[in-house]
């Protein structure tokens, strides 16, 4: 379609657009987790010696003895074929943000030309992907070509529904022949098992008996938008890039707060609707939703799960909806900025550390010892996030990501924690050696009782903070809408598993010089808030006060964009608190730096590319045809003895102008090569091409304004924000 009859024909077709029609929906009881083979499921098609086996696997991630596996693997594909299944996949979180997937069908052909079907444990157990196009990092080529995936146990399998039929999906973790992670999935699951074992250690020291397997868990709020197909498909930097890279603020964006929590539009209701039922009969628990901030912004949130679990359902959410989506006329972006001027979109991740035992250990408990535990997990995190603030930062940096961080909407790019003002005075004098004079003097009734006896802040919220306890929880804010929670939630498992070895250390050697244990919790505490109690902060993270505070009175670090964050891997901090917790080794690590840089450079240089494509072959011309046609007129009218006061012509030729010099300008920085690393590289995507496609879009933008609307090819912010 040429020129603006896109967008002129998806403005028609908007005008009569009505909601899909809204199917009457089963029962809860009856679609709950019913494509799931579950403990539940597999307990009815099972044996029971091999259900005792399978069920001790799951829930303790032991090896499945081959002869269970067959035996599983049978009962799991009479079920899946029960289901119409007819193939099965591996499904697998490589180092990007996406999952893959490689389909094989249960058939085998007999000597006679039959078909029959097959699944033994060992397919169940192990696949061989052709893996060898998925990023990873140099990490392949050091070691073995090959890439193997393995179904981890402990994340039930499940049947997905397609347009062409359903297949039996195997969450796996995904390896090379040497046993190197290429995925974001064995990080997590080693990243617990070193919280587990350093949670364990302090427990221990804290005079607990019995001590359950401790496990990391995690509650994803997902912010998102929802645009009409027919304006995204006139638009292709939405489609290819997720984001507008052109578009003038509208006249109405989101002064009025009108949308937030406000009435969802009926034809969102529908698609939300569609999209919960789909998610329920996955068995992911899908929770609140409401309108965000944004005109055409919605949040939905599940119950929170198992951190591993919570990881795989936040992957299976993400492709839900965009394909829900897209039955019901949406694109849904998951892009961080998707407008600029309009409030971008995050994944707030919850994440609390607990197990059966001590229950949640960062919710303050109901007396003086379960507050001890709590302090200590909440001091442990308190130093992991000063020490390894540019590590959280660095795990959630992309390219879309960097539009939203540091912008007055989102958390700042610099890592803070914030307590709220109880906790927060109970650090601080523990730091002061307030609490240390009343433990030593063994003064627990005057007072040390009532302080570690304190009860949580409910409701106290502080939106500006990038990392906020937020009552039995920490909050990590600044995570993307499009990135994967696993990168954030093994870096703070990660951090936890290092802090609480250093209290266990230390604990260890107050507590064998005979001090009494709440002295000893205190001493250690107040060690630990001397060297990090800077990263406390209670105030407004948006002002520029506390930007300047931050940096040059605390020391701590405001890491603008993904080029200046990356590199953090490379520290040797970092490389040292992997290691020594055996979460990733050191190439390991190198490969994640690789192929996330590769990512940030990739995505910026598409973008270019658009910009340059669009400027050119579509808004230079509606430039130039506009001003063929004030021509035209202006002579015919002059002809007619009637002069325009101000024909406009010579502003948007200016603008015109403008906007080619700069795209000319992009296309021969676009074309430089040869940089001696990949930082540098990373550098001038930042610093030289993020910066000329602004300039080549501020001129756009101008002409957008200038141009009249019926030859304006790309559809309007205003016309794609407001649903009808
Ligand atoms: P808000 O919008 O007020 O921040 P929501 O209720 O929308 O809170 O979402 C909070 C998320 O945190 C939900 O996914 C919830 O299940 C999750 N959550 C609650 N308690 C915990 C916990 N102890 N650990 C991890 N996540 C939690
Ligand atoms: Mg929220």
């Amino acid at each position: 379609m040429s020129g603006n009859q896109s967008r002129m024909q998806a403005i028609a077709q908007i005008t009569n657009r009505a909601p899909k029609e809204s199917k009457a929906t089963a029962p809860l009881s009856e679609i709950w987790a019913c494509d799931v083979f579950n403990l539940a499921t597999m307990e009815e098609a099972l044996s029971k010696n091999a259900f005792k086996s399978i069920k001790n696997t799951v829930q303790t991630g032991v090896p499945l003895d081959p002869a269970t596996a067959d035996v599983v693997a049978a009962a799991m594909k009479d079920w899946a074929m029960k289901k119409g299944a007819k193939f099965f996949s591996h499904i697998f979180y490589p180092m990007t943000n996406i999952t893959a997937e490689k389909h094989d069908g249960f058939i085998i052909t007999n000597s006679d030309g039959a078909a029959i079907t097959e699944f033994t444990g060992s397919l169940l157990i192990k696949g061989e992907p052709d893996g060898s196009s998925f990023p990873n990092g140099s990490l392949r080529m050091t070691n073995a070509a090959r890439g193997y995936t393995a179904w981890d146990p402990t994340s039930p399998v499940y049947i997905m529904h397609t347009a062409n039929g359903a297949t039996l999906m195997i969450p796996s973790v995904f390896m090379s022949w040497t046993g190197e992670a290429l995925d974001k999935k064995i990080p997590l699951l080693r990243s617990n098992a070193a919280m587990d074992k350093a949670a364990n250690k302090v427990l221990s020291l804290m005079g607990e008996s019995e001590i359950a397997p401790l496990n990391s868990s995690c509650g994803a709020e997902q912010e998102y938008f929802l645009v009409d197909e027919n304006f995204a498909n006139a638009r292709p930097d939405l489609l290819l890039a997720g984001r507008t890279l052109f578009g003038a603020s509208p006249a109405k964006g989101q002064q009025f707060d009108d949308h937030y929590f406000g009435a969802i539009p009926a034809r969102v209701q529908v698609f939300m609707q569609d999209f919960e039922d789909k998610l329920y009969r996955l068995g992911i628990p899908a929770k609140t939703h409401h309108n965000e901030v944004a005109p055409g912004q919605f949040e939905i949130a599940p119950y929170y799960e198992a951190a591993n679990i919570a990881a795989d359902h936040q992957q299976l959410m993400m492709t839900v909806m965009k394909s829900t989506a897209k039955a019901h006329g949406f694109l849904c972006l998951l892009h961080e900025k998707p407008f600029a001027g309009i409030n971008g979109s995050g994944k707030h991740v919850n994440w609390s550390v607990g197990n059966s035992t001590q229950g949640n250990l960062l919710d303050p408990g109901t007396t003086p010892h379960d507050n001890l535990n709590f302090l200590l997990f909440c001091g442990a995190v308190i130093r992991g996030v000063h020490l390894h603030g540019p590590l959280l930062r660095a795990v959630i940096a992309s390219a879309s990501n960097d539009h939203r961080l540091g912008a007055n909407e989102a958390p700042p790019a610099i890592l803070s924690v914030y307590l709220g003002d109880q906790l927060e005075s109970v650090f601080n004098d523990i730091k002061e050696g307030k609490l240390l004079e009343k433990a030593v003097g063994g003064l627990m009734d005057l007072g040390l009782d009532q302080i570690l006896h304190f009860e949580r802040d409910p409701g106290d919220r502080n939106r500006t903070s990038p990392f906020a306890f937020t009552g039995n929880r920490f909050e990590f804010r600044a995570v993307g809408s499009s990135q994967s929670v696993s990168g954030p939630l093994v870096a703070m498992n990660t951090m936890l598993a290092d802090s609480l070895n250093w209290i266990a250390e230390k604990l260890e050697a107050a507590l064998a010089n005979g001090t009494d244990q709440t002295a000893a919790v205190i001493i250690v505490l107040k060690e630990l808030m001397e060297a990090h109690g800077n990263v406390i902060f209670g105030g407004d993270g948006y002002s520029s006060d506390w930007h300047t505070a931050a940096v040059e009175e605390r020391g701590l670090k405001n890491i603008p964009t993904t080029a200046d964050a990356l590199p953090a891997f490379n520290e040797a901090s970092v490389v040292k608190l992997f290691e020594s917790t055996g979460v990733l080794s050191p190439v390991e690590l190198a490969s994640r730096y690789e192929v996330y840089a590769e990512q940030y450079i990739l995505s910026i240089e598409v973008e270019a590319k658009l910009v340059i494509d669009i400027a050119t072959t579509k808004l230079y011309p509606a430039a130039v045809s506009y001003m063929s046609t004030l021509t035209a007129t202006t002579t015919s009218l002059s002809g007619m003895g009637i002069e325009l006061e101000n024909s406009g012509i010579a502003n948007v030729a200016a603008e015109a102008n403008g906007m080619m010099a700069a795209v000319n300008k992009l296309a021969t920085a676009l074309a430089e090569n040869g940089f001696d690393s990949t930082d540098e590289h990373m550098k001038y995507c930042a610093d030289v091409l993020c910066v000329l496609m602004l300039a080549v879009r501020s001129h756009a933008d101008t002409l957008e304004g200038l141009v009249a609307d019926e030859l304006w090819p790309l559809p309007k912010y205003q016309e794609m924000l407001f649903i009808k």
